[in-house]
């Protein structure tokens, strides 16, 4: 016999715990599921790594957040405040339980019936010894709610090894690693320029190369590109600009001139570490496979600014799941509290009139 459940949020990232205990607040009990542990996402960050948001911006369901220095907080710090905000609420979060499956039961046609049956599969902890085949369980859902973030996958470059070479990566661990080796950065962007000061920092060789030929200061955090600039001007980090990679080899990387430059096409750069800071994209699967109309270059669901629903009822979407692959971020954190008001609202058969914050107007989807 299937559980019918009222409400199953998928994702306990920020967003979805915030939703979590708005609902909690109004009495609706919600299933809640993480594919890994909660704020999976920032998981993997590199450790240290400070948030561009102002700790008031990041407060989740008005709960304070107090840094140690009242400057902006850590990933280590979030997290910790995250573990505090879900203990507070006493939210029954199931981590390492993924939605692996779903579909819409197409003939629900009373208000409470179930509209989708979905599979869970609970995954490997990191401290699990890993079960050949993980346990499953079959749920029905009235509401489902997808606050499943948006940076699933690492956006490829299209060279050969770029997943499969030990020595590259697409995302950065400790800094501390780096120390004493050559690491080559690819990107422009606001990780490839942290990172690229960071790992000149802890002692490593940096060269950062990047496909154009200087960076966007509308795209980085506005305290990093003067520093950036000034390592480059004074030698301290390499910066091959208008290049992307070639190959990939133990202790070099080729890299390739996107202009006519008297010294040929190619050249070689020293590298034990190649860091491909390129962007994620977000896995589509589960919007696909129930349906949900995906619009624009970006592919954003789209849903219904009042109450997050999208065009398929009882399914909502929050966080930053509603910016498809972003470019440019436009949805984070700071942006998407409003999703978890409307939703809570939404279900609790509130009127929604929640404005949108002043700051990062949320686009029409
Ligand atoms: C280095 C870095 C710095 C950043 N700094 C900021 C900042 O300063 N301010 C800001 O607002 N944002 C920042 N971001 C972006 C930030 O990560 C996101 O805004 C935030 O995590 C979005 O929260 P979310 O709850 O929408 O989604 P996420 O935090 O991405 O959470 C999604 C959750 O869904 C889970 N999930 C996904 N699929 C499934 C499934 N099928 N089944 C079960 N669970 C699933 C994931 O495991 C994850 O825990 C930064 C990102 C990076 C990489």
């Amino acid at each position: 016999m299937e559980k019918t459940e009222n409400i199953v949020i998928v994702g306990a990232g920020p967003i979805g715990i915030e939703t979590a205990a708005l609902l909690k607040r109004r009495g609706l009990h919600a299933r809640h599921i993480d594919a890994g542990p909660i704020a999976a996402t920032l998981d993997w960050w590199a450790p240290g790594t400070k948030f561009f948001s102002s700790p008031e911006r990041l407060e989740i369901a008005g709960v304070p957040l107090v840094t140690r220095d009242q400057e902006k907080a850590t990933r280590e710090e979030y997290m910790a405040y995250l573990r505090a905000v879900a203990a507070q609420f006493k939210l029954p979060i199931e981590t390492y339980t993924k939605l692996v499956d779903a579909e819409r039961i197409e003939d629900s046609n009373t208000p409470d019936a179930p509209r989708f049956r979905l599979k869970l599969q609970r995954q490997p902890a990191p401290t699990d010894s890993t079960p050949d085949s993980p346990p499953t369980e079959t749920v029905l859902a009235t509401n489902l709610i997808l606050a499943t973030g948006n940076m699933d996958l690492p956006r490829l470059i299209g060279v050969e090894g770029e997943t499969t070479t030990p020595w590259v990566s697409h995302y950065l661990k400790d800094p501390h690693h780096y120390y004493a080796k050559s690491v080559l950065i690819v990107g422009g962007k606001n990780s490839a320029v942290e990172a690229a000061i960071r790992l000149y920092r802890v002692g490593a060789k940096v060269a950062l190369s990047y496909r154009r030929d200087r960076f966007d200061p509308e795209r980085i955090k506005y305290w990093l590109l003067p520093e950036l600039e000034w390592l480059i001007e004074k030698g301290r980090i390499v910066f091959h600009p208008e290049t992307v990679p070639k190959t990939f080899e133990p202790g070099a990387t080729t890299l390739k001139r996107l202009r006519p430059h008297p010294e040929g096409e190619y050249f070689k750069t020293a590298s034990d570490f190649v860091l491909l800071l390129t962007g994620y994209d977000q896995d589509k699967t589960l919007f696909e496979k129930l349906g949900v109309d995906l619009s624009g270059e970006e592919q954003r669901p789209l849903f219904n600014r009042e109450t997050m629903q999208t065009s398929i009822e009882g399914l909502f979407v929050a966080g930053t799941a509603t910016g498809g692959s972003q470019k440019r971020a436009k949805v984070f954190i700071e942006t998407s509290h409003v999703h978890a008001q409307r939703i809570a609202a939404t279900l609790a058969g509130e009127q929604t009139n929640t404005p949108d914050p002043e700051y990062g107007r949320l686009e029409e989807a």
